[in-house]
């Protein structure tokens, strides 16, 4: 069983929180932008602008086709150049609207605040706005706030543990705008119905903290009494961030194997992405631009960035500073549980939180060599996995193994990978090994 506040498992990989201190820096400076018609995990959009067409920010330009799918707006002003298909980050080819930016960032006139009375609408104006859960997963906003029948929400967490390394998005997102975050809250319950919210921080962010609980206290003393929020510190640990340790730590309640936050009466969201609900109520503006944070040794000036989405990321580079050395490894997201990529010329997307850049001399992938049975990869795993055997299971395609030692529950933390001794790839083999099961199952149905 886990404590309560505190993981079982997990690792302390270092921190190298390069950028906490470094204020956010809005860059505008873009020719040419690549905004792709997927970016959510539901069907791609479908452009609704032609060539030679002038688009404004905020304009949309892709229609969601189907309930898991969000609108796709522009987010520079200019005129559309291209609408062809590009190979993404993840190999896949996606259609892809270039629009060539005026620099001017004119503002679509009709944009205006949503009008928001009940919870139908709140869903309906998160859904127009284009919202994705910015923690990274792409996963659309208005369908995770969507609770079935039957469920009940008793708690709002929201997730500000930030417990990757490098990354400082979040914490830059509560020192810069707090109010924000605890209006996109109230927001949030008062739609919602929801009686409670908690905000879970680790404790290595005692500003954040500090920010955030000075801002309850003005709420308090405006509204004349106490917001059922709360801010909580929790231990510094990998993975304390992931969905379901921070569940656990803030409630005490474990999801069930298979199960989502709901069934123990929890919706989570992203601090960021609470601050964009605020943002969006307020003047309307869809999701058309993304803070992101860059690290890592092959940059010269590690720095957080507030980019429009499509930029492509060496025009990012450039302008955040450049490059300090060849790169050797490119990471997109963190350097636990991000993807590596073999090219850097691809857009910011809706996604993405950090591009890690390494030069060749961290770049080097170990040898792997035979498991040693050591142990230490069980120890770990907060999800109380034996990795070693999933691994094993992987390799050898076998389903019935991997599905006895429950695959699927693994959150691809990658604390097993980080304390192996034999340098194992047991990350890519156990996401391999969850891609045979899942092919599996739907070939059974
Ligand atoms: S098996 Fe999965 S959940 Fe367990 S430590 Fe490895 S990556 Fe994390
Ligand atoms: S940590 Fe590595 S060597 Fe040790 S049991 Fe796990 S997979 Fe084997």
């Amino acid at each position: 069983m886990f404590r309560l506040g505190h993981l079982s498992g997990g690792v302390h990989p270092k921190s190298h929180k390069n950028t906490d201190a470094l204020p956010t820096v809005h860059l505008d400076d873009f020719k040419e932008i690549h905004i792709p018609m997927s970016m959510h995990i539901g069907p791609p959009c479908t452009p609704v602008i032609k060539v030679g067409d002038r688009v404004k920010v905020g304009q949309l330009i892709g229609e969601a086709q189907g309930p898991m799918a969000v609108p796709i707006h522009s987010s520079v002003s200019g005129q559309v150049t291209a609408i062809r298909k590009e190979v993404s980050s993840t190999g896949h080819s996606v259609e892809v609207v270039l629009i060539e930016s005026d620099g001017q960032y004119t503002w679509d006139e009709s944009i205006c605040p949503p009008v928001v009375t009940d919870r139908e609408s709140f869903l309906t104006a998160l859904h127009d706005s284009g919202l994705v859960g910015l923690g990274g997963a792409g996963f659309p906003t208005h369908r995770k706030l969507r609770i079935p029948d039957g469920k009940k929400a008793e708690f709002l967490l929201i997730n500000a543990a930030e417990c990757e390394p490098y990354i400082t998005t979040d914490f830059r997102q509560c020192a810069e705008h707090p109010d924000e975050i605890i209006a996109g809250i109230m927001l949030v319950m008062q739609y919602l119905a929801i009686p409670r919210a908690m905000i879970g921080i680790e404790d290595n962010k005692p500003l954040a903290a500090k920010m955030l609980k000075d801002e309850l206290a003005k709420l308090a003393s405006q509204l004349n009494q106490k917001p059922a929020v709360s801010v909580h510190l929790l231990k510094t640990i990998y993975p304390q961030g992931a969905e379901k340790m921070l569940i656990h730590a803030l409630t005490g309640r474990e999801v069930p194997s298979g199960g989502l936050p709901i069934d123990v009466g929890v919706v989570m969201l992203n601090v960021s992405t609470v601050r964009f609900i605020a943002k969006h109520l307020k003047t309307g503006m869809p999701l058309v631009r993304k803070r992101l944070t860059l690290d890592g040794s092959g940059l010269k000036t590690p720095c957080n960035v507030n980019v429009p989405i499509g930029a492509m990321i060496p025009d990012v580079i450039a302008h955040a500073g450049g490059h300090a050395a060849e790169a050797g490894k490119i990471i997109m997201g963190s350097s636990m549980m991000g993807v590596a990529i073999d090219r850097l010329d691809v857009p910011i997307i809706k996604q993405n939180n950090m591009i890690l850049v390494f030069d060749k001399n961290e770049a080097g992938l170990p040898d792997e060599s035979q498991c040693i049975r050591c142990g230490r990869c069980v120890n770990v795993c907060p999800m109380h996995l034996l990795p070693f055997v999933l691994d094993d299971g992987a390799r050898r395609k076998d389903v019935a193994q991997l599905k006895d030692h429950h695959v699927l529950d693994c959150i691809e933390c990658g604390c097993c990978a980080y304390v192996c001794p034999a340098k194992r790839y047991l990350v890519q083999n156990i996401r391999a090994g969850k891609g045979s099961v899942r092919d599996r199952d739907n070939k059974i149905q």
